[in-house]
């Protein structure tokens, strides 16, 4: 760090430690207020008090010590838990809007009930969002006394709801809910047909738990609306059979993250002779050079049971960051068809979509955003940039002790699975638990394979059930447990020494505590440290060592930054660790750097998000007035003009991904795709407003004016009758980094066709 650098970061220390000293002093004055001698009837009247002093207009930060000091005797009484004053200290934090980073174990759910209750009185709805539906079940319910014993009620969102039981949830004074369900609901409320089937009021406060998770990690996800009618899938079959025919590095290659492929010259030529098209850069060949990008895809980057399984004729991926199935969730669709087509199942995209949102829009929805995890610091600039989020850091009730043993690096992955075998029988032997976290299926069940070997009993989690994913996960501090498990997964349980029993947690403590394995590390250094935060919960004592192998793929295969490991170390083919203190630097080195790359990615593919959102922020407006009966006075204006909002705005996505798919293949000549994509889109906007009042206009003439429902119904002019929705997984397609190449390419093959004709 040069001087200036370090002059900034004391600086930002002393700022932190500043803001610290005054959240600390306004605990001290919550705490000073003892409501111990007051009944319930007299918490219940303070509460109204404050709920009719934040509607008359008392600014919430006034009434805020009041309120909280309220809470946690509520708290006390109905839980038996009185916040601590480190809680109370993010509780505040929280309510000013912050990212607040506190250690697993250190009772966030509790800690967040007092921003949810003092923004809730002003009778304007709070949301929770939680990881998952267990989460927000599990917190509704056992966070649900406090709120209830000061008058206000709590409701828990699944999915699979009914209409009502989601009115009901969302008309709650504090609903706690998935993200993915809370926009899957505003996507559904986006093309209702009346008030009466819409689920969400005006968004107001929002605290999201696992905040990196959602805010960072799954920000870009589109989550999408569609009619269920499905249209014929395209015909992948043909592409799939070019695309295997076709062979590494003589007619493909890699970019150097291994995100994308590309048609070398050769590659290009066979393409072309296979398909017999002429020169595939032409741009009536567009949908070819898609297609056939498509397939290579398919075939040569997404690998079975890693990326994806194949279960009851079905594609269902693997989520990156769980190794677990991801529920409900598509590669756009170009590529699922050439998924669907290499394996050779039936195409199951179609379908048209009429609304799409990322979460990361959504969020921008709420005036107000907060946020909790354990693991945020890491990710401060980017929760900065992207949400103007700062993140602050709150200290650990009791201080951690918790060792955190340098990385164990080997030559070879072999090695290294030996070693792990190894450590993790000599560990269990003792008695002490295990938890083991993996980065993929595949890697876990070559795991547990090696530990059934040497008679080590485990549990593996690939439960698909987020309620006995938790109850495994909760039980893996009891006395020998060994639990193999993939990243991330149970995130937001808590693990308790000997599951909970007393006795059996001091035995736990005697052996040293909870002992966390990685058996790699990952590309954020959050996940790792979500991992190691599993032990040493609530000054508990516990160990965290990961076991590194130079063959990892992180290592190996991101080959833009493999030099940064010096290849004399690559060539040793020891079986005893390195003992390198540079080379662990240079391992934190590559994480940050492809944190960085992760984030430019967001950044660029945010790019193209983000207009599109804009122009649906204008549409949605008008819909809203509509649909409310604002404007324009009559029952029949009012469905025809909303019916129209809807057909072209699934139109203009249509449109939008059309032209998404292709721009960085047909835009060679000026090589700024970007501006391409937004002039065009801008373009085609333009021209709905000016569509919807034509077709208005000439439907009404018509209907002349009927107000009567079966009319309308018998012109067409109604909602989908089934929708679905699913989550659209576009990491696949991180094709942009490489854009130049392409075009580069492009124009070679331009002038070689030129010439072709000119001697022919
Ligand atoms: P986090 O979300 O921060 O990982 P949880 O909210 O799951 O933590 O809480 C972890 C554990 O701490 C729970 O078992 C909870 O009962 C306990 N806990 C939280 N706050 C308190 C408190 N003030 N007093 C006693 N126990 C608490
Ligand atoms: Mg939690």
């Amino acid at each position: 760090m040069n001087m200036i650098a370090r002059l900034v970061q004391r600086a930002k220390e002393r700022e932190v430690l500043h803001k610290l000293n005054g959240y600390r002093d306004i605990a001290a004055t919550i705490n000073k207020q003892d409501l111990r001698a007051w009944n319930d009837e007299q918490l219940k009247a303070e509460s109204l008090r404050l709920q009719s002093e934040a509607k008359a207009g008392t600014p919430l930060d006034k009434l805020l010590t009041d309120a909280y000091a309220l809470v946690c005797e509520a708290a006390q009484r109905t839980l038996g838990m009185r916040p601590f004053e480190v809680q109370v200290m993010a509780a505040i934090a929280l309510h000013e809007g912050k990212l607040v980073e506190m250690q697993t174990g250190e009772g966030k759910t509790l800690a967040a009930v007092m921003p949810a209750y003092l923004n809730a009185i002003t009778g304007k709805g709070v949301h929770v969002l939680t990881f998952n539906d267990y989460l927000a079940n599990r917190d509704a319910e056992w966070m649900g006394p406090v709120y209830r014993l000061l008058g206000l009620s709590v409701g828990a969102v699944q999915s699979g709801m009914s209409l009502a039981e989601k009115q009901q949830a969302y008309s709650a004074d504090i609903t706690y809910v998935t993200a993915k369900e809370a926009g899957f609901d505003y996507l559904r409320d986006s093309i209702a047909m009346t008030t009466g089937d819409t689920v969400h009021r005006a968004f107001h406060y929002v605290i999201v738990d696992e905040a990196d998770s959602l805010l960072l990690d799954e920000a870009r996800i589109p989550l999408v609306i569609a009619d269920e009618a499905a249209t014929a899938g395209q015909d992948g079959t043909r592409f799939a059979d070019v695309a295997k025919q076709l062979h590494l590095d003589e007619h493909f290659i890699f970019d150097e993250f291994k995100r994308n492929v590309f048609l070398t010259e050769a590659g290009s030529d066979k393409v072309e002779s296979l398909l017999n098209c002429g020169n595939l850069y032409e741009a009536h060949n567009v949908h070819l050079l898609t297609s056939i990008h498509c397939a290579l895809h398919a075939d040569a980057l997404l690998q079975r049971d890693i990326d994806y399984i194949v279960r009851d004729g079905r594609i269902e991926l693997i989520d990156e960051y769980t190794g677990r199935v991801a529920e409900n969730r598509h590669l756009p669709e170009g590529l699922q068809a050439a998924l669907e087509a290499k394996e050779g199942l039936a195409s199951k995209v179609g379908g048209t979509i009429l609304g799409t949102i990322t979460l990361q829009h959504l969020l921008r929805l709420y005036p107000t955003i907060s946020g909790m995890t354990a693991t945020a610091q890491a990710s401060a600039d980017e929760f900065d940039y992207v949400y103007s989020l700062q993140v602050v850091r709150i200290p650990p009730n009791r201080p951690c002790i918790r060792i955190d043993h340098p990385h164990q690096i080997y030559t070879r992955k072999e090695a290294k699975l030996r070693a792990l075998v190894d450590e993790i029988a000599s560990v269990h032997a003792t008695g002490r638990p295990i938890l083991i976290g993996t980065s993929s299926v595949q890697e876990s069940d070559i795991l547990a394979d090696r530990l059934r070997e040497v008679g080590v009993s485990y549990h593996v989690l690939n439960a698909k059930n987020d309620s006995e994913e938790a109850e495994i996960i909760a039980r893996a501090g009891e006395i020998g447990a060994v639990t193999v498990s993939t990243n991330m997964a149970g995130r937001g349980v808590d693990i308790r020494l000997g599951g909970g029993d007393a006795k059996q947690a001091d035995a736990v403590v005697e052996l040293g505590g909870l002992y966390i394995i990685g058996t790699l590390v990952n590309e954020s250094v959050r996940i790792d440290n979500q991992l190691r935060g599993r032990a040493g919960r609530q000054g508990d004592p516990g160990a965290s060592r990961f076991f590194v192998s130079l063959e990892d793929d992180l290592l190996l295969h991101r080959s833009g930054i493999d030099q940064a490991i010096p290849s004399s170390y690559r060539k040793l083919r020891q079986d005893e660790p390195l003992d390198k203190p540079a080379l662990r630097n240079k391992i934190g080195h590559v994480q940050r750097v492809i944190m960085g790359q992760n984030f430019q990615i967001r950044q660029e593919l945010n790019r193209y998000s983000d207009m599109v959102e804009e122009q649906r922020l204008i549409l949605y407006k008008d819909r809203l007035a509509i649909l409310t009966g604002e404007m324009p006075m009559s029952p029949s204006e009012q469905r025809v003009r909303l019916f129209y909002i809807d057909k072209l705005w699934a139109e203009h996505l249509a449109y939008v991904s059309y032209i998404r798919e292709g721009i960085h293949l047909e835009s060679l000549a000026d090589l700024n795709p970007i501006d391409e994509f937004h002039a065009r889109i801008i373009k085609a906007f333009g021209r709905i407003q000016a569509k919807i009042e034509k077709e208005t206009s000439r439907m009404l003439e018509r209907l002349s004016d009927s107000n009567d429902p079966s009319e309308w119904e018998r012109l067409g002019l109604k909602g989908p009758s089934s929708t679905r929705t699913y989550i659209i997984n576009d990491h696949y397609t991180q094709r942009l980094t490489s854009l130049v190449e392409v075009a580069v390419l492009k124009m070679v093959r331009k002038v070689k066709h030129a010439i072709g004709h000119e001697s022919s």
